[in-house]
């Protein structure tokens, strides 16, 4: 019997200025799919998450979607998905993809993707879960995150410990490295 193991993808509803963002979510969603695992992500057809789920599910991918009611309109909800889910808030929302998945994965994106990689990184702080939080930093994107984190822990406000909580991964191979080894 085989375990389907599922990837929650967090990133951004635009699909940001690089070319390079947008082929590294078409490539997160490829990776998905060739490995046999299914999308968890927020069911927009708008910037990297569309280019994600586009590609998961043009490769033959599994996909589950969940979106709350009121961002339907406006991040255009797609439902053609394996399973689509509506929440009544992005409370909701964060849980219903988090708890559905057995590996986070950040993309580029703006505050919302940052808001939800922070819950992943505050729930693993306080030991909720130890489900691996990887960020795909194209062209070097969350290094500012990082120095800030970085600085965090230097000014006496988190621990050390905190840095091992997510890995920062160069590419779409490096992510698929770090997934296989931690969902195989
Ligand atoms: P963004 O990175 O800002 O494009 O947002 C990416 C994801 O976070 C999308 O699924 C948005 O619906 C969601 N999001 C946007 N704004 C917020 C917010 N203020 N709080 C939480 N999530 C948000």
């Amino acid at each position: 019997m085989s375990l389907l193991r599922s990837v929650c993808v967090f990133c951004g509803s635009r699909p940001g200025l690089r070319p390079a963002y947008v082929a590294a979510a078409r490539g997160t969603g490829e990776l998905i799919a060739a490995q046999g695992w299914r999308l968890v992500y927020g069911a927009g057809d708008v910037g990297l998450m569309g280019e994600v789920a586009r590609s998961a599910m043009a490769a033959g991918g599994r996909t589950m979607g969940v979106i709350p009611t009121h961002l339907l309109a406006r991040e255009q909800g797609r439902r053609d998905l394996g399973q689509f889910v509506i929440t009544e808030d992005m409370h909701e929302r964060k849980k219903v993809m988090f708890m559905n998945s057995d590996a986070i994965v950040v993309l580029p994106g703006g505050a919302g993707t940052l808001d939800e990689f922070f819950e992943v990184l505050t729930w693993r702080q306080i030991g909720l879960h130890e489900k691996p939080i990887l960020l795909l930093d194209t062209e070097g994107y969350w290094q500012p995150l990082i120095a800030l984190i970085d600085h965090s822990i230097a000014e006496g406000y988190a621990e050390a410990s905190m840095r091992d909580y997510f890995t920062a991964v160069p590419d779409v191979a490096a992510l698929g490295e770090r997934l296989r080894a931690a969902l195989s």
